[in-house]
């Protein structure tokens, strides 16, 4: 109980199921609080690039996809404009580390508050939930994602995505058959649910391993023809990553669903079990996605700690009241901070196991271009707000690899570089990990409204 095995079952991890939960239960209020201080819930992004692969004409008129941008007085005074560029001079003398060094490590493209096309967006002001954004666009730039990104993966994305790919997502249909589907549904949100662990190699307690024999790999090995042998580990987690980021956004849709009837927002059921229930591979990479950028927190956690995350203004009225939500924000880092290290869950995944073959250099170039291709695709989201959240989620994701797979321990030195990491990778790499804690937190809930249906039966 609420540790890693190092046999445990959420794959390319050493961990459980049941550990992920647990930890959740302490993690997300700390990062739900978090995410409120001016430091990480102002973001600034460039929301006007154009699509670089195709024309996008994909103008979402509904006013749920706008995105609030943030008043210029609200902007803390030491990342505005002037004081900004100012820095970047002297960091980039003082430290005598070329800036091309840190991106050749980036993962993406990498937001930047210096730069003149980005706006501030107050992220508390538009949460990521259902807009409508459906269709052919949104079809478009999934399909681009897992058939043309995903190196060695296209056919993978493509049988999985094209079992489905005329449902509409306001009628959840899924493809199964009402009495596999209800089986199924049962499996995953039933009685057995996720917290309940049963032994090794099998799915814990989602019952799932009696439907669908080890399905950790079963949709990779069942995409490609039944032939995951030859897949290295590197293509499985990239798989993997895309899959749990767009499970993630599936679960924040359907538990904050608006009712088109009522005008009310509330949790949808048959969107959860149509999208996430009866898929329980997709929402296995989401634990796996939650454990990934754990393990980075935690390896990060000396060099975060010693970041600069204080907003308050040096003069005026607002000083006293600055200095203590600073504290207040300081509070709630260190206490993410050492959660991620919680548990046996900061050795949850180990980057070590990775990009060591022969071809390692090879295949992290290619996962690195890959990845940073994926970033760019989100400028072809053609509704603000699910493209604010999905930019903001691949540069968290690509923060998180990056801390990976590209620095050592003494990278990771706040000595020796206290540079390493961007304000805007900071806000993302926690506002993805809020993301991902709450589509865990969510998955809870659906667990309990299905059980209050399943009593009314
Ligand atoms: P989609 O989610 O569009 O999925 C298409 C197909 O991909 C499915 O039919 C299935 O075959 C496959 N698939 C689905 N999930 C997975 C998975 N986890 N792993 C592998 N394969 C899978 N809409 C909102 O309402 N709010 C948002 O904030 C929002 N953000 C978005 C961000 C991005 C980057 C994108 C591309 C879209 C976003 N959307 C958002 C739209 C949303 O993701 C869906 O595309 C839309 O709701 C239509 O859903 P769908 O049921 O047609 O299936």
């Amino acid at each position: 109980e609420g540790y890693c095995s190092p046999s445990g079952p959420i794959e390319s991890t050493h961990c459980l199921y049941e550990t992920v939960e647990s930890l959740n239960h302490d993690l997300f209020p700390s990062l739900h609080e978090l995410v409120t201080y001016p430091f990480f819930k102002h973001y600034k992004v460039d929301l006007f690039k154009e699509c670089p692969f195709w024309y996008e004409n994909g103008f979402c008129m509904n006013r749920n996809c706008g995105v609030e941008e943030a008043n210029e007085e609200d902007i803390p005074e030491k990342w505005r404009q002037k004081a900004l560029s100012e820095i970047k001079v002297s960091s980039a003398e003082n430290e005598g580390v070329s800036g091309c060094y840190f991106k050749e490590q980036d993962f993406c493209y990498v937001e930047d508050d210096a730069d003149q096309n980005g706006q501030y967006v107050d992220l508390t002001l538009n949460p990521e939930r259902f807009t409508g954004y459906a269709g052919d666009s949104a079809h478009n730039v999934w399909r681009a994602i897992y058939e043309e990104n995903c190196f060695g993966l296209s056919e993978a994305s493509l049988s999985e995505y094209s079992k489905s790919t005329s449902s509409n997502a306001l009628s959840p249909s899924g493809g199964l058959g009402g009495s596999k589907k209800k089986e199924i549904t049962n499996a995953v949100l039933g009685a057995g649910g996720i917290s309940r662990s049963s032994g090794q190699g099998e799915v814990p307690g989602w019952g799932f391993s009696k439907l669908s024999e080890g399905w950790g790999t079963e949709m990779v090995k069942s995409n490609l023809g039944g032939a995951d042998d030859g897949l290295c580990e590197e293509k499985k987690v990239y798989y993997r990553v895309i899959s749990g980021l767009h499970a993630s956004i599936s679960i924040h849709i359907c538990s904050e669903y608006l009712d088109q009837t009522t005008g009310e927002w509330a949790p949808n059921l048959d969107c959860f079990i149509s999208r996430l229930a009866t898929h329980p591979e997709r929402l296995s990479n989401v634990y796996f996605n939650a454990v990934l950028v754990l393990r980075a927190v935690a390896r990060a956690a000396p060099y975060l700690r010693a970041y600069d995350i204080a907003t308050a203004p040096t003069l005026g009225s607002g000083v006293k009241a600055g200095r203590e939500s600073d504290k207040l924000a300081k509070t709630a880092f260190d206490k993410v901070l050492s959660l991620a290290g919680q548990g046996g869950m900061d050795k949850g995944f180990d980057e070590g196991d990775f990009f060591i073959g022969e071809d390692a250099p090879i295949l992290k170039e290619q996962f690195k271009t890959h990845f940073r291709n994926v970033s760019r695709i989100m400028d072809c989201v053609g509704c603000d707000k699910c493209r604010l959240w999905g930019k903001l989620q691949v540069s968290g994701i690509g923060t998180a690899l990056k801390i990976l797979f590209e620095l050592d321990d003494k990278a990771l030195d706040p000595k020796i570089n206290p540079d390493l990491l961007q304000r805007s990778e900071v806000v993302a790499l926690f506002n993805t990990l809020h993301r991902i804690s709450e589509s865990l937190a969510a998955v809870e809930e659906f667990r309990k409204i299905y059980a209050a249906t399943q009593e009314e039966e």
